[in-house]
């Protein structure tokens, strides 16, 4: 029986997800003609489905928009669709997280003195395709410590090393040895951000007083699937759900002596996701499950 509910101290929207869907929402309103969002705006199905039923438009490439308001998502974008949108005549309104934004700057600088630039993270990521644009004769991309070994000595280029701003930050100081190892030249930028650090964080602190960690997200959300395989790894039982739909009562029949339950959201989810999971949680328990909320407000 459920005794006790663990909320994670840092869960759910973070800064540049409610920056995003806040500019979109406003876009939306204000514009006359057609309104776009291209790929995701955050990657989470219940906000792109609100978008959709708002009548706000979605393409997968600037090729799908014919004309009006193109909004770019907070995950960014390569200069190179935003040049064939301009030229398309497309009105661009940019809700890219300043977080992503900040490794475009570092990109910039670097490959400006000379430099190429690794990019730890995942090649098929919207964020990475963004990256990538900003230098593509100079940036390659690794997405484990096996695709960073394998990659040449390098030993006559000025170097630099970006993070995916989701990494799992207990693998970076691993990353940082073996990069450091390889090439001793190295300059490394952390950028992994401070939402990402926060939210793996409290799921880590939470890990060691419960049975299962339920985090709710998407499995198109790089964040969230990354905190589950952290709650995984951390407590033993860890799993993602999209929604309350996903919750399987046997989870926590008699026989699973299942009695301390976390539960944890990524940085594109919405709070009534979340909600909707603790009253389940409540509801299996008869209504005697104490709720732990953290002691300090999320951000
Ligand atoms: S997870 Fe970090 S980088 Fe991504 S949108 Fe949120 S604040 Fe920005």
């Amino acid at each position: 029986m459920i005794k006790n509910i663990y909320i994670a101290k840092h869960h759910g929207f973070c800064m540049g997800v409610k920056r995003a869907i806040d500019i979109a929402e406003k876009t939306a309103r204000k514009e006359k003609g057609r309104v776009t969002i291209l790929k995701e705006i955050v990657h989470n199905e219940a906000i792109v489905e609100k978008f959709k039923k708002e009548g706000v438009g979605q393409a997968k490439s600037v090729e799908d928009v014919s004309d009006g308001t193109l909004i770019i998502s907070a995950h960014g974008i390569s200069p190179e669709i935003t040049k064939a949108a301009t030229e398309k005549g497309l009105k661009i309104v940019d809700a890219t997280c300043p977080l992503v934004e900040k490794i475009y700057k570092i990109i910039k600088e670097v490959v400006a003195k000379g430099y190429y630039v690794i990019h730890y993270g995942d090649h098929h990521h919207d964020e990475t395709h963004g990256i990538l644009g900003y230098a593509p004769d100079r940036i390659t991309v690794a997405k484990n410590k096996e695709e960073l070994l394998a990659l040449p000595d390098w030993n006559d280029r000025k170097l630099g090393l970006t993070i995916q701003t989701t990494a799992h930050i207990d693998e970076i100081p691993e990353i940082e040895r073996v990069v450091q190892e390889k090439w001793p030249h190295i300059e490394i930028f952390n950028t992994i951000c401070m939402a990402t650090t926060r939210r793996q964080s409290a799921i880590i602190e939470i890990a060691p007083k419960v049975d299962i960690i339920l985090v709710v997200g998407s499995s198109t959300s790089a964040n969230s699937r990354r905190l589950a395989s952290i709650a995984n790894s951390k407590c033993g039982n860890g799993i993602l759900i999209g929604s309350v739909d996903d919750i399987d009562d046997n989870w926590f029949s008699e026989e699973k002596l299942i009695e301390n339950v976390g539960v944890s959201a990524g940085a594109s989810t919405p709070d009534f996701l979340v909600e909707e999971v603790i009253k389940k949680l409540l509801a299996i328990s008869n209504y005697k499950a104490k709720v732990i909320h953290p002691e300090n407000k999320k951000k």
